[in-house]
């Protein structure tokens, strides 16, 4: 099984990946968490990807390709997997078909998680960490017992650069702008299902599996 879920920051594909990969026995890709790895450890391909990040820009494509191409090479790969924010540009879509192709293998079918902008706001500009111990929280799904204050220890809560409204916005502008396209090319192939990501978790995940298991 070859899936890629597709949908913007806070559509809460990377939660679906993370269970139905272990559902499926298929290895769960997730391009953005292995560049935010990449950035912690200070690796030259985090350093280059950080200057990108901060900006709320997509990192380049061929950065994206390269690590992903090793990735695939990774015997857990071999048996399938779950692409998770990946691909989000033409050229990046254009690049997984190539790699594919070299070992006889396609994309099977690829799932959007389509919602709403105010929710993706409401869910994006929510979390609150904690300046004294660093603990997050979530104004709608993990709020504080007494607003603006810590549960664990009583220090103040705030709201990090790249949480606030105006940042989370222009990056799902970013979004919507690179990967409608994108829309279109799977759609044109036949391999795109669209799937509400508003309901609650088990809805949504019967709408994927429903989407992928009757195909692969
Ligand atoms: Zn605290």
């Amino acid at each position: 099984m070859r899936v890629a879920f597709l949908g913007p920051p806070g559509a809460g594909k990377g939660t679906q990946a993370q269970t139905l990969a272990r559902a499926w026995g298929v290895a769960h890709i997730a391009t953005g968490d292995m560049l935010r790895e990449a950035i912690a450890a200070g690796t030259p391909l985090g350093r280059q990807a950080k200057g990108y990040y901060d900006r709320g820009e997509l990192v380049p494509d061929d950065v994206i390709v390269g690590m992903l191409e090793e990735r695939l090479r990774r015997p857990d790969a071999s048996g399938g997997f779950i692409l998770d924010g990946f691909p989000r540009t033409m050229a990046q879509a254009e690049a997984l078909d190539r790699m594919l192709k070299d070992h006889g293998q396609t994309v099977e079918r690829v799932v959007f998680f389509s919602v709403p902008e105010t929710e993706l706001l409401r869910r994006l500009t929510g979390r609150r960490l904690c300046r004294t111990c660093g603990t997050p929280f979530h104004l709608v799904s993990a709020p504080p017992r007494k607003p603006g204050i810590c549960d664990r220890c009583g220090g103040e809560l705030y709201q990090r650069e790249d949480d606030r409204a105006d940042t989370v916005r222009n990056r799902l502008q970013v979004y919507e702008r690179q990967t409608a396209p994108l829309l279109d090319y799977y759609r044109d192939r036949n391999l795109l299902t669209s799937v509400e990501g508003t309901g609650d978790i088990g809805a949504v995940q019967g709408a994927v599996r429903r989407a992928v298991e009757g195909r692969s």
